[in-house]
């Protein structure tokens, strides 16, 4: 399927982000093969192996729940961490950023759904804190992200998807009036990107659907 979801979200100008977790090193070089170069792990370890064994010109982006003390593994090459969820976790990373003289591009994570296992920011906590996070001058703050609830419900996604389409726009119409560069939504995964896109999502992490035949 990676050839269709490529041109598909090409067609759409949605950036295409190949979710390479529980993959082998030789599933993921296949699709790096084929030009793709924007890759996404959820969990620190494997990112730091991946990144070790495959080329350099890769663009790694972390999705998953980031503890503060692993940040450091991570900080010198990871391209976008999608999962900031707290002042405290923005904090470390600024502060990392710093020690080795470059920025961090970040996502700020949004819970949409429902269940409880999902992590990210409530809103009300978020606007509580998006001042202390912009302050910050080793990260840039590039947009959103937000995981829909897994369900066949479509109904449900949708207004997740609105839901986290109307976050951004107050936040880009509020804290973010004078940035570049906010304007990221990252919502869409293989159940649900087609979705996601028509509720305004510019940026998808596909990982199932990219490894079927
Ligand atoms: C695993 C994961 C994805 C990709 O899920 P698929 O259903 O395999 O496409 C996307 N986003 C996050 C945060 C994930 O953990």
């Amino acid at each position: 399927m990676y050839v269709e979801l490529k041109s598909y979200c090409a067609a759409k100008d949605v950036t295409f982000v190949v979710v390479s977790k529980t993959r082998s090193i030789q599933e993921v070089t296949n699709i790096y093969d084929q030009g793709h170069r924007q890759f996404a792990e959820n969990r620190v370890q494997e990112l730091v192996k991946k990144y070790e064994a495959m080329p350099k010109d890769i663009s790694w982006h972390i999705i998953g729940h980031l503890q503060k003390n692993k940040v450091k593994y991570i900080a010198p090459f990871v391209s976008l961490i999608q999962s900031v969820d707290s002042l405290a976790l923005a904090e470390v990373i600024d502060k990392q950023a710093f020690k080795l003289g470059r920025s961090i591009d970040i996502l700020l994570q949004i819970k949409i759904a429902g269940e409880d296992s999902k992590t990210g920011y409530s809103y009300d906590q978020l606007q509580r804190e998006v001042n202390n996070i912009k302050a910050l001058s080793h990260i840039n703050i590039k947009g959103v992200m937000g995981m829909g609830t897994f369900t066949s419900d479509e109904e449900v996604n949708r207004i997740e998807f609105q839901n986290l389409n109307e976050y951004f726009s107050e936040l880009k119409g509020t804290h973010f009036r004078d940035s570049e560069d906010f304007k990221t939504i990252s919502m869409g995964m293989s159940g649900d990107y087609k979705l996601a896109i028509e509720m305004g999502s510019n940026m998808v992490r596909i990982g199932s659907l990219v490894f079927s035949s």
